[in-house]
């Protein structure tokens, strides 16, 4: 058990099914978890592990869904995800690309948010044991501009026979998030 991991999760095709490019998860019907994350959340917070989502809903901003909408979500992802998970923060980008914000990733903004929440409990993370896992090279990256290790699960957008057109490489690649699971605890 080591208290100190840290694992950020992108949620659309990692926790939930990837609703295609372009795509969003508007209502809590269109809301699907995949198999094995209830398990795979639930080993990596019985593990110690501090989670948060950092996720991209610019539909709000499209005025696919509303904010309240979103909120709805969330409370049907932790309702179905049920006891024995616990995540640290559930955190989500509004914007639009164009609006240049510090929180789109790419960019690190939650990462630094979330950063500074674990510093208020006296957390220090230590880079070397946090992960970003995502079903997108943004995610990637986003890992990689934090400085912190990158998992790109193929649960959702990315396929690994795109490898030879990709513009940033994950430290690890893994089939699902329970698979990637395995990667964080055996590491
Ligand atoms: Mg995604
Ligand atoms: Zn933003």
């Amino acid at each position: 058990m080591n208290p100190q991991k840290i694992v950020f999760l992108d949620r659309d095709g990692v926790i939930n099914a990837y609703p295609g490019h372009y795509k969003y998860v508007t209502s809590v019907e269109e809301f699907r978890l995949l198999p094995g994350v209830q398990e795979a959340l639930r080993r990596l917070t019985a593990a110690g592990c501090a989670l948060f989502i950092i996720s991209n809903q610019a539909g709000v901003a499209k005025k696919m869904y509303s904010r309240e909408a979103l909120d709805a979500i969330t409370q049907r992802m932790l309702d179905e995800l049920g006891d024995g998970i616990t995540f640290s923060g559930v955190y989500y980008c509004t914007h639009l690309s164009d609006e240049n914000c510090a929180c789109r990733k790419p960019r690190t903004g939650y990462v630094e948010k979330a950063f500074a929440a674990l510093a208020l409990q006296g957390r220090t993370p230590d880079l070397q044991q946090c992960y970003f896992v995502g079903d997108s090279l943004i995610d990637v990256e986003t890992g990689k501009a934090s400085g912190m290790k990158t998992i790109l699960v193929f649960s959702g957008r990315e396929r690994p026979e795109n490898k030879p057109a990709w513009s940033v490489i994950p430290d690890f690649t893994a089939e699902d998030l329970s698979d990637a699971a395995d990667i964080i605890l055996h590491l």
